[in-house]
C-alpha cells in the first residue's frame, strides 16, 4: 500500500490545485489531482471563463479560460508525474490503521495518499436548477455544454441571462435547428457585443419569462411551459434539448465534516499551510489565517509554501533548500 501510494493527493483542480499539481512534479513528488467537474478550472471555467482578470503578475489581462489553458500546459509538461481524476467528488478524508497512509474516498473509488492538499475553494460546485419537481428524470436537462454536437438539428432551449447563457446561444445558431432563450429579468447581465449580436441573430428571444412546468416521456422532456412574469401570460415551447445556465452552488459540504479546524467555514492553517490535521494541508479560496486574502494570485504563493511543507514532512532528515525553477531546468 504505502508503495502505490501518492506522495501527495490534491483535492480540487482550480487554479491553486493546478499549480501546486505543476510545482509538486517540479519538486519530483508523485501527484494525483482529483476534481468533482469534468473539467479542471475550478471558479474560472465554471463561473467566469469569459471574463478578463487584470491582477495576475506578468499579464497585462488575461482571460480566465486562457489562465486555464496556461496552467493546464504547465502542467502537462510534468505529465508523467501527475495524474488526473475527474468527475469524482471526495466525500471523505481519514488516516488508515497504519497511520501512515491517508485514504480519500469518493463515491467512485478510495485513492491512497501519504499528505493532502485540499484546494477545494468553496466546496464542490452544484448546478442551480430550474427548481422544478420533475426537473431531475429527464435527461436532456443539461447544466453544462460538452459537446456542441450533440445540438446539431435540434430545437434548443437556454434558460439563463449570463454570459454562458447568451454565449450558448450564439455559437448554438449554427448548428442547432432551432435556438430559444429564456431569461427571467428583461436585461441580460453579459458582455455587451454578445448581447447585440444575439438579438440580431435568429435567436428566438424570451423575457421576462421563466419555466413553469415540464412533460415528455421516456426520460425525454418534449415540451416546456414558460410564463411571462409581467402579464402572466404562459406558453409552450416544443424542444429537443434543454441547456439549464443558471450558475453554480457551492458548499464544503462533506470537507466540514473531516474534522478540521474551521474558521468562516475555511480551514484553518498555520504559516505552513498545514491544518490541524497532520499531514492534511490547504491552500487558496479553502483555507483561512490571519490576513488571508481570496485572491488566485496568493493561491498560487499558498501552494508553493504548502508543497515545499509537504516537501519537509515527506523528507524530513533532508536539508530542505528552497529549489529554485531557474537552477532545476535545463531548456
Ligand atoms: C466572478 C468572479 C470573478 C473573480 N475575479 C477575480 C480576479 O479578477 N482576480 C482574482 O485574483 N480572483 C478573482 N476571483 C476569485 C478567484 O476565482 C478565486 O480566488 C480562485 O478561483 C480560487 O481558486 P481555488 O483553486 O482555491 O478554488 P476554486 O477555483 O474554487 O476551485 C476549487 C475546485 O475544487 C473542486 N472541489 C471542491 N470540492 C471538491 C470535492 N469535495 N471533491 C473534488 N473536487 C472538489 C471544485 O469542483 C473546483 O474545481 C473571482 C471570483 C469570481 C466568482
Amino acid at each position: 500500500m504505502l508503495q502505490n501510494a501518492y506522495d501527495v493527493t490534491i483535492i480540487g483542480g482550480g487554479p491553486v490545485g493546478m499549480y501546486a499539481a505543476f510545482y509538486a512534479g517540479l519538486r519530483n513528488l508523485k501527484v494525483k489531482i482529483i476534481d468533482a467537474l469534468p473539467e479542471l478550472g475550478g471558479k474560472l471555467k465554471a463561473m467566469y471563463p469569459e471574463k478578463y482578470i487584470y491582477d495576475i503578475p506578468g499579464f497585462e489581462k488575461i482571460k480566465a479560460n486562457d489562465l486555464v489553458k496556461q496552467l493546464a500546459k504547465q502542467m502537462n509538461n510534468l505529465s508523467e508525474k501527475i495524474t488526473l481524476v475527474l468527475n469524482e467528488r471526495v466525500d471523505y478524508v481519514r488516516r488508515r490503521d497504519d497511520d501512515q497512509i491517508l485514504e480519500i474516498c469518493t463515491e467512485q473509488a478510495c485513492h491512497y495518499t501519504k499528505t493532502v492538499l485540499i484546494t477545494a475553494g468553496k466546496g464542490a460546485f452544484q448546478p442551480r436548477t430550474l427548481g422544478l419537481a420533475n426537473e431531475k428524470k429527464f435527461l436532456n436537462i443539461h447544466y453544462y455544454v460538452k459537446d456542441i454536437e450533440q445540438f446539431r438539428d435540434k430545437r434548443v432551449a437556454i434558460f439563463g441571462g449570463g454570459d454562458s447563457a447568451v454565449d450558448w446561444a450564439n455559437m448554438l445558431t449554427d448548428v442547432a435547428k432551432k435556438v430559444t432563450i429564456v431569461h427571467r429579468r428583461n436585461t441580460f447581465r453579459a458582455h455587451e457585443q454578445s448581447i447585440k449580436q444575439m438579438m440580431d441573430s435568429t435567436v428566438n428571444v424570451l423575457t421576462p419569462f421563466y419555466a413553469q412546468d415540464l412533460s415528455g416521456k421516456d426520460g425525454f422532456v418534449s415540451e416546456i411551459i414558460v410564463q411571462n412574469s409581467e402579464t402572466k401570460i404562459s406558453k409552450a415551447l416544443e424542444i429537443d434539448e434543454v441547456i439549464v445556465l443558471y450558475g453554480f452552488l457551492s458548499a464544503l459540504g462533506p470537507i466540514e465534516n473531516w474534522d478540521l479546524t474551521l474558521e468562516e467555514h475555511s480551514l484553518l492553517v498555520d504559516s505552513n499551510q498545514q491544518t490541524n490535521i497532520l499531514g492534511v494541508y490547504a491552500a487558496g479560496d479553502s483555507c483561512i489565517y490571519p490576513g488571508k486574502v481570496k485572491m488566485i494570485t496568493c493561491g498560487f504563493g499558498e501552494a508553493v509554501v504548502s508543497i515545499n511543507s509537504i516537501y519537509r514532512y515527506l523528507n524530513p532528515t533532508l536539508r530542505n533548500i528552497p529549489v529554485y525553477s531557474s537552477a532545476l531546468k535545463k531548456n
